[in-house]
């Protein structure tokens, strides 16, 4: 199978937005859009990623739209099971309330509560054990870019999870490449570095896997409608991980759209 082949994803990473009312009616929103105007699951897979406390109520919500729409949790914890862990949510309890997908490694997650290499090889272990799928996340700062080294740094984080995942595993990971400097910044990193860069990364991959030429690699950083047509219209850019712009039903649901139809 060729790069081109793999169905797109779009992920909407809420963050930690918005308040309740709101989340309740952007869903509304977007699944009135689709109404309108449905996407085919075949062109795109859609994920929404809400605050923890709303993933139950939101999924019920999606569940109610006119295709598959995923919700997916933006982390995990390190801790397996259940047990004497104050704040934790544990993968088995994501799976246990029909949560099927997870981001990991975030580079919030990273830079600003301390996930560094072995909590989030405890994490992945945790949730593809499980039955999760991990939308695991990798990007270089603007200082390791501007020194020359986002190749490796990238190539790295990927390796960093190679020994703690099985090998029918790769199977169930997606990887969103998400340089840090674009992130929430509005600075889109240009579609031909990002097609260059996911280009990198599927060959790392296909070094690691046996499913690397069919692994979707999701690119993020300041994605919106303007510029979606464009990244998507690259052949290793498999969908986006979308912050800012997933706040907005309407824009969330170009994106898709630019997605869909690009492939
Ligand atoms: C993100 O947080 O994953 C992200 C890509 O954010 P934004 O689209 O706002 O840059």
């Amino acid at each position: 199978m060729s790069s081109s082949t793999i169905t797109p994803w779009v992920v909407g990473n809420w963050k930690l937005n918005p308040m309740r009312a709101d989340a309740l009616q952007l869903i509304e929103e977007f699944k009135a859009l689709l109404q309108q105007q449905s996407i085919s699951p075949e062109h795109c897979h859609i994920g929404v990623a809400p605050t923890a406390i709303a993933l139950t109520e939101v999924k019920a919500q999606l569940d109610d739209a006119n295709r598959k729409i995923y919700t997916v949790a933006q982390d995990v914890s390190r801790i397996a099971g259940t047990g004497a862990y104050t704040g934790e949510v544990s993968a088995e309890l994501l799976k246990d309330s029909q949560i099927e997908f997870v981001l990991i490694g975030h580079s919030e997650r990273r830079e600003l509560f301390g996930d560094n290499v072995e909590i989030l090889k405890a994490k992945l272990q945790n949730a593809l054990s499980a039955g999760l799928t991990v939308i695991y996340c990798i990007g270089e700062s603007l200082e390791q870019r501007e020194q020359g080294a986002a190749e490796q740094v990238v190539l790295q984080q990927i390796c960093d999870i190679a020994a703690v995942v099985k090998a029918e595993q790769w199977q169930n990971i997606v990887v969103a490449y998400e340089p840090i400097w674009a992130i929430g910044t509005g600075k889109t990193a240009s579609p031909a570095d990002v097609q260059a860069m996911h280009a990198k990364i599927r060959e790392g991959l296909k070094q690691i896997t046996a499913f690397g030429a069919d692994m979707a690699i999701l690119y993020g950083g300041s994605v919106k409608a303007e510029n979606a047509v464009e990244l998507a219209a690259c052949p290793d850019i498999n969908g986006a991980l979308v912050g800012g712009a997933s706040l907005n039903a309407e824009s969330f649901y170009q994106i898709a759209k630019a997605f869909a139809q690009s492939k």
